[in-house]
């Protein structure tokens, strides 16, 4: 009899464990705590206008990137348009523009005449986002079942990448700012990613990735990307029970046996994977028991991917001329949701016909806020967390007017999410949207995937990766069916969509 593999989460690396557990002849069923599946890969319909919460960009949209083959045998982007940005996002500080052309001889170029007392530094970095280019990393096998030829092969192509990727992993944004001469780019390279610590690898790869154009948007966006994994789900005969919260895992002699749904029912299987929430995962459903002395630390001392504000407008203008995302760094930061906006960033969302009706635009702004603020208004005073919402709300459109004469009357839908909102439909550990913050503390962490003391239990998803992303939460969910095969000794197959 086919072994039951039992998934917590219903995100991109629940579904993913789900279907490629399917493909390889266990049966799968996926518990997922919201009425849609998707976890933070999602969007919302208001009026007529569709709000995205999630991809902008989509590493492996591309043939010819191992990724690729991943969302080709997930379904994920099938006879899907993919939408490549020029620029990654145009920077206005003071009087001058940065223009962050994907292309990287163009974005060295316009670089250099900005600051050509920086050209050292400019070329530099091209290079090394050059480099990056030809970067495969280890995708289709997990590295746990590599042979040892199989590891000599890799570390010889590693190789020429390993020195860079260290110095680039290793170097913190703001610190590569610093180096400048050039006041405007030492703004702007201190900007575009506002995260304390964050490693100026995981732009440069960012930026390799935009280059060979296999980081695009799949037309219509986050929501039908979702949905085509759950289609393929259930083509492959797997069973995802939507509106389903995990209470509890079952654990018998330090074996996980089940699991225990909000509802009181009780599910047995042979495997349980939680793609759920790392916290919840590990001091809610195990109730703390598993922990390792890392686990400990790193929960104890987080470096969470900081808490936002995702305000959406439906407005009455085509931005279409417009580029994709425009950020302004502002002559004194602005008090919206709680915390000063040293600068804000609009993502236009006319380059996908999808979003609006013609003639119409989305626009999209997130705003970094404070996570507490938001949950003791939640959980204490509900009337004055709605009150707070429309006034960040009000606050950024009056801010907006600098640079949208008259987008005030042409609002006509509204909406604000909240680390609330993330905490509530997706129980994301203090809103943190893509668990761990990439950083150059913690893209050195060793996070486990199987727990001390607990059998036939493993995690998946953006919790045990620092950065997150779709990539990796896919991956993950494919990585652990080959190990679960490799275990069984059967071969591990695949198919595609
Ligand atoms: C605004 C935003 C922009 C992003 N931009 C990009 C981008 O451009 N490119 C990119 O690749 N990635 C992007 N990401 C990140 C990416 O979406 C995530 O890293 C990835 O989708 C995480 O997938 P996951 O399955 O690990 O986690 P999640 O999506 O969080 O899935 C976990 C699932 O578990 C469910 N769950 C939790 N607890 C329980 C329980 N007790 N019982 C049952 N179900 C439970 C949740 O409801 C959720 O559906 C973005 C995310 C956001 C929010």
């Amino acid at each position: 009899m086919a072994k039951k593999l039992l998934i917590i989460g219903g995100g991109g690396a629940g579904l993913s464990a789900g279907i490629y557990g399917q493909m390889n002849g266990y049966d799968t069923e996926i518990f997922e705590m919201h009425t849609i599946p998707g976890g933070v890969c999602t969007a919302w319909k208001r009026g007529d206008y569709i709000f995205d919460g999630c991809i902008h960009w989509l590493v492996g949209s591309k043939p010819g990137n191992d990724f690729h083959t991943i969302w080709k045998e997930l379904g994920a982007i099938k006879e899907k348009k993919i939408y490549d940005h020029e620029q990654f996002v145009q920077l206005h500080i003071g009087g001058k523009t940065v223009h962050f052309y994907t292309d990287i001889d163009r974005f060295e170029k316009h670089l250099l005449e900005l600051a050509p007392e920086d050209e050292r530094e400019i070329q530099r970095l091209a290079k090394s986002i050059r480099k990056l280019t030809r970067l495969e990393m280890a995708v289709l096998k997990p590295t746990a079942l590599f042979t040892v030829a199989e590891w000599v092969r890799y570390g010889i192509k590693m190789f020429p990448f390993l020195g860079e990727m260290m110095r680039l992993l290793s170097t913190p944004m703001t610190d590569f700012a610093r180096r400048f001469k050039n006041p405007t780019l030492r703004t702007a390279f201190s900007t575009i990613f506002p995260i304390d610590g964050f490693a100026l690898g995981f732009f440069a790869i960012t930026m390799a990735w935009m280059h060979n154009k296999t980081a695009g948007v799949p037309e219509g966006g986050s929501l039908p990307f979702a949905l085509n994994l759950k289609k393929r789900y259930e083509s492959l005969g797997g069973t995802i029970h939507l509106g389903k919260k995990v209470a509890g895992i079952t654990v018998e002699n330090g074996v996980a046996v089940g699991i225990e749904l909000s509802d009181g029912t009780t599910h047995r299987g042979d495997i349980v994977i939680s793609a759920a929430d790392g916290h919840s995962t590990l001091f809610n459903l195990l109730e703390g028991k598993y922990l390792t002395k890392k686990l400990k630390r790193y929960y104890a001392d987080p470096i969470l991917f900081p808490a936002t504000l995702q305000i959406s407008l439906g407005i009455r203008r085509d931005l279409r001329a417009d580029p994709h995302t425009v950020a302004r760094v502002l002559d004194q930061p602005i008090i919206i949701g709680g915390l000063p906006q040293p600068a804000v960033t609009v993502q236009n969302y006319s380059f996908d016909p999808s979003f609006a009706p013609a003639g119409k635009s989305v626009i999209v702004c997130y705003l970094f806020t404070d996570y507490d603020h938001w949950e003791k208004l939640y959980t204490a005073d509900r009337p004055a967390y709605e009150k707070e919402k429309v006034k960040a709300a009000d606050d950024l459109i009056a801010l907006l007017e600098r640079w949208y004469p008259g987008i005030g009357g042409e609002v006509e839908v509204r909406d604000v999410a909240t680390p609330m909102t993330y905490v509530r439909y997706t129980a994301n550990w203090r809103g943190a949207w893509e668990g761990w913050a990439p950083t150059v503390k913690t893209f050195k962490w060793k996070i486990p995937t199987e727990l001390p003391g607990l059998r036939n239990f493993h995690m998946i998803g953006q919790w045990t990766t620092p950065g997150g992303g779709l990539p990796p939460a896919a991956m993950q969910g494919r990585s652990l069916i080959q190990i679960l095969c490799a275990r069984d000794g059967k071969p591990f197959t695949t198919t595609e969509a």
